[in-house]
């Protein structure tokens, strides 16, 4: 049996760039490593408590790594007592201070966010290099059309694709001197134009692997809606490697917003996907408050599996056909419970929310008893193929 979908469903299939592998802590990050989400603290450093409860918040939404700010000497200071609660691997963010990059990777940052070459002398460079290295830590440029160098604004006369790439080199550059090559890249800008194609002329020159992002996208409507039209066409494309969503909102948004781009695109599952309808004058019951409170309910399932909430028959059989639970509102008050695509039961609305979180759990429980016991990830119905589908381009990289 052919198990790869990208077989009889070839336009799902995406195939990725070939990036080399680094290591954030024990986080593989490009090749054939899964794309990681990731996001940002915004509590003081400083205020190691706030900071550790944050990450927990993060890692609970299901962030693979971490970044943390470190402006100040207290905040490399508190960084030592956070990364030892820490249950994924932290970056730590650092701007021109050469000091607190090599803190901060003694501290055990599992990557240092810092541009080579803002930092100062060669000299400065060469010990936050060493740090880096005599830690285990690697690192991330993070070029930001923003904050370009200044020679590079006069040459291109405004921020500019050209002008990030070219900034992203320079400080690779200084890297690769060094014999350093445990780095990723980042070029983002606030503008979605800019931002792709600034990621489209990197992803051709150097073979690092990509971090993905729209910087200052905005609020978490606008930002995610931005985000995900940036870095969903780049994913599409087979660039990138790990995704921030930058949103003016609490960062768990931020990490639920990567996983459902990742999601969307069938590169990578998490949770329960709802597919629901937007409602109409044929529903049988309240659509849009009965998704908003499954979402609520199933907000704790980490297994990736598939749940169509459809008002009416109009699309509920079909619509169930490719989840593996479904609910179609019907008449009289009730409607049908579909179990692996079929028709099982019916249900009435009244105790039909409880139901389904039942069903979910269970469904759920029994997907991990079966994973625990099978390496092979075909369990379940259609609509989670697109997990295998990315799991074949990712072999199929792999191979070539
Ligand atoms: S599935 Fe039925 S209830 Fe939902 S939008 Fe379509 S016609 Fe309306």
């Amino acid at each position: 049996m052919n198990l790869d979908p990208s077989h009889h469903r070839p336009w799902r299939r995406i195939d990725r760039r070939v990036s080399r592998k680094i290591r954030v802590g024990n986080v593989e990050v490009g090749g054939d490593a899964p794309i990681t989400v990731q996001s940002m603290t915004n509590t003081l450093t400083a205020d190691a408590e706030a900071t550790i409860g944050q990450i927990r918040q993060l890692v609970e939404a299901g962030a693979d790594i971490v970044r943390v700010s470190c402006p100040d000497v207290e905040s490399t200071a508190a960084f030592s007592t956070i990364v030892k609660a820490s249950k994924v691997p932290l970056v730590a963010d650092i701007h021109f201070h050469y000091k607190r990059g090599i803190e901060a990777a003694e501290a055990g940052a599992a990557c240092l966010r810092i541009n080579p070459g803002n930092i100062g002398n060669a000299q400065r460079v060469k010990d936050v290099v060493q740090a880096a290295r005599d830690n285990g830590c690697s690192m991330r440029i993070g070029v930001n059309a923003g904050s370009l160098e200044r020679d590079l604004l006069e040459k291109y006369g405004e921020p500019c694709p050209d002008a990030m790439v070219e900034s992203a080199l320079f400080h690779a550059r200084i890297l690769q001197d060094l014999d350093f090559h445990e780095f990723k890249i980042s070029v983002k800008a606030s503008d979605v134009f800019m931002t792709v194609a600034a990621y489209q002329q990197l992803s051709e020159v150097i073979d690092c692997p990509i971090h993905l992002g729209v910087t200052e996208a905005g609020s978490l409507r606008t930002g995610a809606i931005k985000s995900a039209i940036g870095i969903g066409n780049l994913l599409w494309a087979g660039i990138g490697d790990t995704i921030r969503i930058s949103l003016a909102a609490d960062p768990v948004e931020e990490i639920k917003a990567g996983f459902d781009i990742l999601k969307s695109m069938g590169l990578r599952h998490r949770g329960v996907n709802i597919i629901a309808c937007p409602s109409c004058a044929r529903q049988g019951y309240n659509v849009i408050k009965t998704v908003e409170a499954l979402e609520e309910r199933l907000a704790h399932i980490s297994t990736p599996l598939s749940l169509s909430i459809i008002g009416c028959v109009v699309n509920g059989p079909g619509e169930a056909l490719m989840t593996d639970i479904g609910f179609t509102g019907g008449g009289a008050g009730s409607g049908m419970v579909y179990i692996d695509g079929k028709p099982d039961h019916k249900m009435n609305n009244e105790h039909m929310l409880e139901h389904i979180v039942e069903l979910v759990e269970a469904k759920a429980k029994s997907i991990d008893a079966n994973q625990s016991v099978s390496a092979l990830p075909q369990s379940g119905s259609a609509q989670r193929g697109p997990a295998i589908a990315a799991e074949a381009s990712l072999a199929h990289v792999a191979a070539e």
